[in-house]
C-alpha cells in the first residue's frame, strides 16, 4: 500500500469541483443516471478522482440498472477500505479510496459472478485512464 495522501479540508475544497467535494468529502450521492461512466465500456483504469489511486478495471464494470457504474471488485483488495455506514436508517457498506478515504460510493452482496459484490460508484469520485496510461498519484 502506498502512502497516504492527507490534505486539509481548505486544501481539498481547492483541488476538487464542488460536485467532486460533495461526494468524495462529504459523503454524497451523485443523483441516479446522470454520471458520466453510465453505459460506457472503454478499455482501461478507474481512479481516484481525488487522489489518483487506482481502484477499477474496465473488465470489471458491468450494467447493473442503477443508474451508476458499477463494478464487481476493486483493483485490489487493499485499493480501497469498506467502512459501516448505518446512516438514512439503513445498514451499507461505504466504500472509501484507501489513500485518501474520500467517499467513493456502496457495495451490495447483490452482484454478478465471479464475487458477486456490486461496487455501486459515483462517477464524479472517478476518473477514467485509457488502456497504456500509467496512472500518476496525486502528491
Ligand atoms: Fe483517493
Amino acid at each position: 500500500m502506498q502512502t497516504r495522501l492527507i490534505l486539509s479540508d481548505e486544501e481539498w475544497r481547492k483541488r476538487l469541483t464542488p460536485e467532486q467535494y460533495h461526494v468524495l468529502r462529504e459523503h454524497g450521492t451523485e443523483r441516479p443516471g446522470t454520471g458520466c461512466f453510465l453505459g460506457t465500456q472503454e478499455p482501461g483504469t478507474y481512479v481516484c478522482a481525488g487522489c489518483g489511486n487506482p481502484l477499477f478495471r474496465s473488465g470489471t464494470k458491468f450494467e447493473s440498472g442503477t443508474g451508476w457504474p458499477s463494478f464487481t471488485e476493486p483493483i485490489s483488495p487493499d485499493a480501497i477500505v469498506r467502512v459501516r455506514d448505518t446512516s438514512y436508517g439503513m445498514i451499507r457498506t461505504e466504500v472509501r479510496c484507501a489513500r485518501c478515504d474520500g467517499h467513493l460510493g456502496h457495495v451490495f452482496p447483490d452482484g454478478p459472478p465471479p464475487t458477486g459484490e456490486r461496487f455501486c460508484m459515483n462517477s464524479v469520485a472517478l476518473k477514467h485512464l485509457p488502456e497504456g496510461v500509467a496512472p500518476t498519484l496525486l502528491q
